[in-house]
């Protein structure tokens, strides 16, 4: 057997033990790996400072900071995620008792990507423990001492069996998808993306896909642009702009765009200083294929700020493209890195309309103090999240589902949202043995006055409040069995 395949058939033989499922043993793990951020701050801030040139203060503000709250949630609002969901009722199941139960689906596979490799790897697997899973966790290659100290970390902290580390790159994910599980929660680019649910297909495996795309930014003419920019540039650059949902392009009107440029370079050298290599704020490529990739994507474009760089330290200044064209090169896929073309567009409509053309985006921004504009751009276009006058922040909020539509993903995901995408929400109807009157009217032989009373059970609800409709469904149902089984059948 692979170290694959025993990894995840020690995961599956600990989850059939049933230890996952007690919310004692949840919280548990839960707070151990809460322990790991509070006690492994260093290693974790070490390890991510070699892969991406993050400064400590940022991993703990982008990464491990959301992650302890996420974890705070859980523990706090468990209790009550996991009670059994009482539903509404109709006429027919009026004394019945009708619930939604979360269950643990089985064995989660989370496959991580690179650029927050902590935060997109470990926050799906705060959803699988909360929701009773096991999980075999396979963090990015790409981020190699990021993956190491996971791997040796988490199974000092988390039970090693239910929450196996496994890491390795393209061969290693493979032989993991061959293997069948429950359900799979990818993060990374589209096109793996399809990949994995092929795989996953084979065992009719559902998935979570957390994809990325191109997420576009309109500034409106009429608003503050020195704060909008202050804000993209803040979106775009962190991470060295290889964040899912960092701004990728702006559209604006002609007529703005060199205030746009002067603002951004401006936030530029407010945020990095006037030479962002030597700041410890500014991070770099996580690798030279990546460094290749974006630096051939300036090609054909302008620039207008920025474009230092420098291959042998993965380094690409913060840069601003003007007047790019749809058909350049960095138009044509997500950039991932810190460049930001902006494109003259004529306004509102033409923005809306460059933006239905092409994918749905992961999110979508817009800048104005028109709350007309804000409207029309949520109602005329789709994206995973849309934020008005402001970048990324949407992510930090677990009440909203994280997630895209079409080619940004499916599922989503963070707080609540978690634990529902790894729970089965069994339907549970708990019927007693008696009112067999009211049944009569579904047996054969049927006739048109029971279809009679049929439509009337199901589709009478009347909107009296909970108490009213209590009491006048229980009346309805007893004097229905009565005479249904008296009178008319
Ligand atoms: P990556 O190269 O780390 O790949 C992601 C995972 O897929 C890795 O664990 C890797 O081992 C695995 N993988 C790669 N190729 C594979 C193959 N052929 N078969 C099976 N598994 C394979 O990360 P990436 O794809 O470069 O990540 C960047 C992308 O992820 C961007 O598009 C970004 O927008 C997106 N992203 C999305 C989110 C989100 O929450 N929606 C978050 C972060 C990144």
């Amino acid at each position: 057997m692979s170290r694959e395949q025993i990894a995840v058939a020690r995961a599956r033989k600990a989850f059939q033990t049933g230890r996952s499922k007690p919310l004692e043993h949840r919280i548990r793990q839960l707070k151990n790996l809460q322990r790991l951020f509070v006690e492994r701050q260093t290693e974790i801030s070490d390890a991510i400072k070699k892969d991406l040139n993050k400064s400590e203060v940022g991993t703990q503000l982008y990464e491990t900071l959301g992650l302890e709250g996420e974890i705070t949630l859980a523990i706090k609002k468990l209790k009550e995620w996991a009670a059994p969901r009482p539903v509404e009722k109709n006429l027919l199941t009026i004394s019945d008792t009708v619930y939604i139960r979360p269950e643990p689906l089985g064995v989660v596979l989370i496959i991580g990507a690179w650029n927050y490799p902590w935060a997109v790897t470990i926050q799906p697997l705060i959803g699988a423990i909360a929701a009773g899973n096991a999980a075999v966790v396979k963090p990015s290659e790409v981020c190699a001492h990021t993956a190491k100290v996971m791997e040796e970390l988490l199974p000092l902290y988390i039970d090693k069996e239910l929450y196996p580390v496994v890491t390795g790159g393209v061969p290693e994910t493979q032989e993991l998808l061959r293997q069948r599980f429950d359900h799979i929660f990818y993060t990374g680019n589209s096109t793996v993306g399809k990949l994995i649910m092929e795989a996953a297909a084979k065992h009719l495996t559902p998935v979570t896909l957390e994809l990325g795309g191109k997420s576009p930014c309109y500034i409106d003419k009429n608003c503050d642009i020195s704060v909008a920019c202050r804000r993209v540039a803040w979106g775009k650059y962190t991470n060295c702009g290889q964040t899912c949902i960092a701004p990728d392009y702006i559209l604006c009107e002609p007529s703005i765009q060199e205030r746009v440029i002067a603002e951004v370079k401006k936030s530029i050298k407010d945020f990095y200083t006037e030479n962002p290599k030597s700041c410890p704020d500014y991070g770099r490529i996580i690798n030279q294929r990546h460094f290749r990739r974006i630096m051939a994507m300036t090609e054909d474009s302008t620039i207008a700020v920025g474009g230092d760089n420098d291959e042998s330290e993965c380094y690409i200044a913060p840069t601003v493209l003007r007047d790019v064209k749809p058909e350049a090169k960095v138009m044509q896929e997500e950039i991932f890195g810190p460049l930001l073309p902006i494109l003259p567009i004529g306004g509102l409509d033409e923005a809306i309309n460059f933006i239905n053309e092409r994918e749905k985006p992961l999110a979508l921004y817009v800048f104005t103090p028109s709350d007309k504009v804000i409207k029309r751009m949520i109602d005329e276009t789709s994206s995973g999240g849309v934020l008005a006058n402001d970048c990324l922040v949407h992510y930090s909020v677990s009440s909203l589902p994280f997630g895209g539509v079409g080619n940004s993903g499916m599922g989503c995901y963070h707080g609540k949202f978690s634990f529902n995408q790894l729970s089965h929400l069994r339907s549970c109807l708990i019927k007693k043995l008696k009112m067999e009157g009211v049944n009569s009217m579904r047996y054969p032989p049927h006739t048109p006055k029971k279809l009679g009373w049929a439509r009337f059970f199901i589709l009478k609800n009347p909107d009296l409040g909970w108490l009213g409709r209590m009491a006048l469904l229980t009346i309805f149902a007893v004097v229905a069995a009565v005479v249904i089984q008296n009178c008319l059948l």
